[in-house]
């Protein structure tokens, strides 16, 4: 049974990410979904029990999917639930640098091997913190995120 790690910020999950894990679905018997608090990425919008809530509801269709948190290295998660491959989305070439950097590190610290999954052009453009910012101002994202991550935003910013 190969089992594969997709950890991620997830601030709010979105449909690029749904995408990336029902890939992985398919191609793996086990997908774990981890949020992270990135504090790289400035002050988050959803703590993280909101987002591994939203992200459980957004991937409920899914039945080889588990959803969890962390705040350690994604290498340590990884060895303590078992898994056999870290997975990562790429949306552009400008994703591939950080993410090839951050593969081959953890590869030299653990061993464990990263795999890619490309995202299709019509989700790309996609990051939470896009859609954060225009939730913010009241613009339309619904055709962006899952409906339970919609609503949520609608709620926090009426
Ligand atoms: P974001 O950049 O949207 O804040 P995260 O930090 O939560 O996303 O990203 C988690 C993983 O999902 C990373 O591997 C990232 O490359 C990938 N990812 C983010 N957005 C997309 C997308 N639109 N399509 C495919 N993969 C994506």
């Amino acid at each position: 049974m190969t089992v594969v790690l997709y950890p991620g910020s997830f601030d709010p999950i979105h449909n690029g990410h749904v995408e990336i894990v029902e890939t992985a679905a398919r191609l793996f018997d086990k997908v774990i979904v981890a949020a992270v608090r990135n504090p790289q990425k400035g002050e988050a919008l959803f703590s993280l029990d909101d987002r591994q809530e939203l992200i459980a509801e957004a991937l409920g269709h899914l039945g080889n999917v588990e959803v969890t948190m962390f705040s350690s290295l994604v290498v340590d998660l990884a060895r303590d639930v078992g898994a056999h491959f870290i997975v990562k989305g790429l949306r552009a070439v400008s994703d591939f640098e950080s993410e090839l950097q951050m593969a081959q590190m953890n590869k030299r610290i653990s061993g464990v091997d990263t795999l890619f999954i490309p995202t299709t052009s019509s989700y790309s453009f996609l990051a939470s913190r896009l859609i954060r910012e225009i939730a913010r101002f009241g613009g339309a994202i619904d055709s962006m995120v899952p409906e339970c991550v919609a609503e949520r935003l609608a709620k926090r910013y009426p």
